[in-house]
């Protein structure tokens, strides 16, 4: 059995949850879903409606505010009654800030940030998990009861089998005396002034445009295709340009027709953002960089001849 542990804020189911659900369907066998909070009763009817064996709820005041004590007190007691083969988690902040200590509390390997997970039986199975950047993709085979994460975008959550899973309480006691941590007001993603999921097209900026001056050259393509300017993450942590224009896991998801990729490696985390894109076009200096594997055109080249060239052909 897997057990999938949902995630929720306010009542508003995480939809990363539905592509874990999807992942744990995939994965072959019964799934259950828990939900961890106060006040579930919503977000456990709205993932009911997977195809599931069941809905477990734990639902205590002591669970209001996530904290990484009380949720491990929780789902360890839960784990020690269901005993699930496997637990899967969706890879969000909240899931990395406490599935390890989980895992270190119940003595159970944790494969983390998974894109793929094989079907069939645990020893038969097996996950695709990106490394050093994604330059690799690695098979982890794993045998005997253990956790793993999904990355956001591993699964579509579309891909979901929809289905009525009955509702059960779980009879667990959380002791609030044990909760060390202080909840803060939770993290927040930045308010998105622009929305690029519904651009046509899209020029998009990665390191390999070296410096801020010149995004202008990035910006000039943009204008002569008519597109809309965003980015990989390092361009908008550094302040270049302003964090709603990053495409990927922590940023923007598009499906634009057309995707221009300027010096961008093709990161895991930026690819989960774009992959839906109907034509991916890369330049890279790099005919090794991960983003040739799902690019439509690729330019092994220096962005700063091939733009330019482009730019004169485009406004000819
Ligand atoms: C939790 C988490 C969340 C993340 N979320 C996101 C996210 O939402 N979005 C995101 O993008 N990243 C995200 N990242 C970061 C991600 O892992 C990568 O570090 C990032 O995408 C890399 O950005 P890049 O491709 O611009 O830079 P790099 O990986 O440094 O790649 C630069 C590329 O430019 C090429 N290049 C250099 N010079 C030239 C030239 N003159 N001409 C042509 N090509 C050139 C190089 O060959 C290289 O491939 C996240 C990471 C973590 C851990």
């Amino acid at each position: 059995m897997i057990l999938v542990v949902a995630e929720h804020r306010d009542g508003k189911l995480n939809r990363a949850t539905l592509e874990t659900i999807a992942a744990a369907q995939h994965a072959g066998g019964p799934v259950k879903i828990a939900v961890l909070g106060a006040g579930v009763d919503a977000v456990a009817a709205e993932v009911a409606r997977a195809d599931a064996a069941e809905v477990i709820t734990v639902d205590d005041a002591a669970l209001k505010d996530y904290t990484a004590d009380g949720f491990v007190m929780a789902l360890e007691q839960l784990i020690a009654a269901e005993k699930p083969e496997r637990v899967f988690l969706p890879h969000t902040y909240q899931a990395r800030d406490f599935a390890p200590a989980l895992a270190a509390r119940i003595n159970r390997p944790l494969v983390t940030d998974c894109v793929a997970v094989k079907d069939g039986a645990v020893k038969d199975g097996g996950y695709v998990r990106p490394m050093f950047q994604g330059k690799l993709q690695a098979d982890i085979a794993i045998d005997g009861p253990h956790m793993a994460t999904f990355q956001i975008g591993a699964y579509r959550a579309d891909a979901m089998k929809a289905g009525t899973a009955p509702i059960r309480k779980a009879a667990i006691a959380i002791d609030a005396s044990k909760i060390r941590q202080k909840p803060e007001a939770p993290f927040k993603e930045a308010k998105q002034a622009v929305d690029l999921s519904q651009a046509e097209r899209i020029v998009s900026v990665g390191r390999g445009i070296k410096a801020q001056e010149h995004l202008q050259l990035a910006q000039q393509l943009a204008q002569a295709m008519g597109a809309e300017i965003a980015a990989s993450r390092p361009i908008c942590d550094a302040g270049w340009l302003p964090m709603d224009r990053q495409i990927g896991s922590s940023g923007q998801t598009v499906a634009p027709k057309l995707y221009v990729a300027l010096g961008i490696s093709g990161a895991i985390q930026h690819l989960v953002g774009m992959k839906g894109a109907r034509t991916i076009v890369a330049i890279n200096k790099d005919p090794e960089a991960p983003i040739f594997e799902i690019a439509d055109y690729g330019i092994a080249g220096d962005l700063f001849e091939v733009v330019p060239a482009m730019i004169a052909e485009l406004n000819k």
